[in-house]
């Protein structure tokens, strides 16, 4: 019998240990709100140019900040800078 564990949330903390643990442990995931990803939460946005979808938990990205991920993959990103 495997052993079982609990997880309580689904926001992309909640998700990435039940993903990671699935093949090893019996997991249960708990979430008191009504959809799963907690924070992370993707709306359209109605724009001229059409509708987009925008990640609610993920907004904000730029290269001093996220010089990690600059470096994983410099030539498969870009970003935009916006003043908000
Ligand atoms: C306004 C804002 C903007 C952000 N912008 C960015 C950004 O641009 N870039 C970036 O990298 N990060 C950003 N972040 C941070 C990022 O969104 C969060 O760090 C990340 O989403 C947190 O994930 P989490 O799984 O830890 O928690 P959450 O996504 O908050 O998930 C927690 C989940 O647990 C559930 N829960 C809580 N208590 C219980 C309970 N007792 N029983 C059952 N379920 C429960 C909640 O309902 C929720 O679904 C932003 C955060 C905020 C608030």
């Amino acid at each position: 019998m495997r052993p079982r564990v609990a997880v309580v949330g689904t926001g992309v903390a909640g998700l990435t240990c039940t993903h990671v643990l699935r093949h090893d442990f019996d997991v249960t995931v708990f979430e008191a709100a009504p959809r799963p990803g907690g924070h992370t939460n993707t709306v359209s946005i109605a724009l001229p140019e059409g509708e987009f979808p925008v990640d609610t938990g993920f907004i904000v990205y730029n290269e001093p900040g996220y010089r990690a991920w600059s470096a994983c993959s410099p030539s498969s990103m870009s970003s935009r800078s916006r003043a908000t």
